[in-house]
């Protein structure tokens, strides 16, 4: 439905059905023509309320999820966010195990929209009972009446955008696509989004963009899991140290890895060239677009578009900081 058209029920309605709007300058002096799907605009401020949303509503249809039962993810993200803000308007608990890596201040803001948080040491195996996965995974068990989502291996990531992300970008441009290019962290947008593009049109082209320290796009190119590409970086939410199921990588053509300093620099030009105010995968998916132009992959006709996963108020301690910014050694 329009979601500007009479009035919406619940905060709900209002998740996906993002805007796509023309790059003015900032891809200006590469070949081709780009747009970009800005998920800032759903009410969470991130593409990962559609995936929230989408597995909160298949366990309730499948009656494993009843008003007062609880929801127990791993993510101090965007994801957390997400699911705090559905629990509050379906009524239902929200626990989140999150590392204590993550920001004093982010743990607030989920408390205070009624998440029970529980901070866990992020420098253990992941196999180790004080770990955020087996804390996430203890509480479920512990929990009776409770769902896990364990967005890094569950398929239903990859739907709800093959549902939502994938039929919007097809039809907001009319099958003008030829490219996409997309962050991969769990790898659901990219999975579902291309999927259903390359259905629609199996030309159009699936790039993806990946972190340098991360193993995904090596894992694409050679069918394993090279553990010598593990590498500390800064940028939040893109690629990973391990290989999610919720990834299809016979979908993704190619991946570009990005390095945090450019990422960081981009994401602070978007605001200078279009007024966009997006995260640092953002900034990631810009600087892959100029890497992928200077390896030939657009030419004049290309009509590319990119989806920022989310908006930038959640880092003005990091990248939009001058200080952070220093101290990493990305600003003089
Ligand atoms: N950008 C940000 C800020 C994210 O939080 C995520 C999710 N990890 C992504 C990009 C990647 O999206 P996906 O998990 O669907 O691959």
């Amino acid at each position: 439905m329009d979601r500007n058209k009479g009035i919406n029920n619940s905060i709900l309605e209002l998740v996906g059905q993002t805007p796509i709007v023309k790059l003015q300058r900032i891809t200006s002096d590469l070949p081709g023509n780009f747009f970009a799907k800005i998920e800032a605009f759903n009410p969470g401020h991130s593409a990962k309320d559609r995936i929230a949303l989408h597995i909160v509503e298949n366990a309730e249809k499948k009656g494993l999820l009843k008003p007062g039962d609880t929801i127990v993810e791993t993510t101090s993200g965007n994801t957390g966010f997400s699911l705090a803000m559905i629990a509050m308007v379906k009524g239902y608990k929200c626990i989140l195990a999150v590392s204590d890596k993550s920001s004093e201040n982010k743990i607030e803001v989920l408390k205070t929209m009624g998440a029970e948080v529980h901070v866990c040491p992020a420098n253990v195996p992941a196999d180790d009972p004080r770990s955020y996965y087996e804390t996430a995974k203890r509480i479920h068990k512990e929990t009776p009446k409770s769902i896990y989502i364990n967005q890094y291996f569950n398929e239903l990531n990859i739907e709800a955008h093959y549902h939502t992300t994938g039929p919007e970008i097809w039809a907001q441009t009319e099958g003008k696509v030829t490219h996409v290019v997309i962050a991969s962290g769990t790898g659901g947008t990219i999975s579902g989004t291309g999927r259903y593009l390359k259905e629609q049109n199996p030309n159009i082209q699936v790039l993806g963009v990946d972190a340098i320290g991360s193993v995904i796009k090596k894992f694409h190119e050679t069918g394993e899991l090279d553990t010598k590409e593990i590498a500390p970086y800064k940028i939040e939410g893109l690629g990973k140290n391990l290989i999610p199921t919720a990834t299809d990588f016979d979908v993704v053509d190619v991946y570009e890895k990005v390095a945090d300093k450019e990422a960081a620099l981009t994401a602070r030009q978007l605001i200078k060239d279009e007024g966009l105010f997006c995260g640092y995968t953002s900034g990631a998916v810009i600087q892959a677009v100029k890497q992928y132009a200077a390896k030939g992959t657009f030419d004049k006709d290309s009509f590319v578009v990119v989806v920022l996963p989310d908006h930038g108020i959640r880092y003005t301690d990091k990248i939009y900081s001058d200080a952070w910014m220093k101290e990493q050694g990305f600003l003089n």
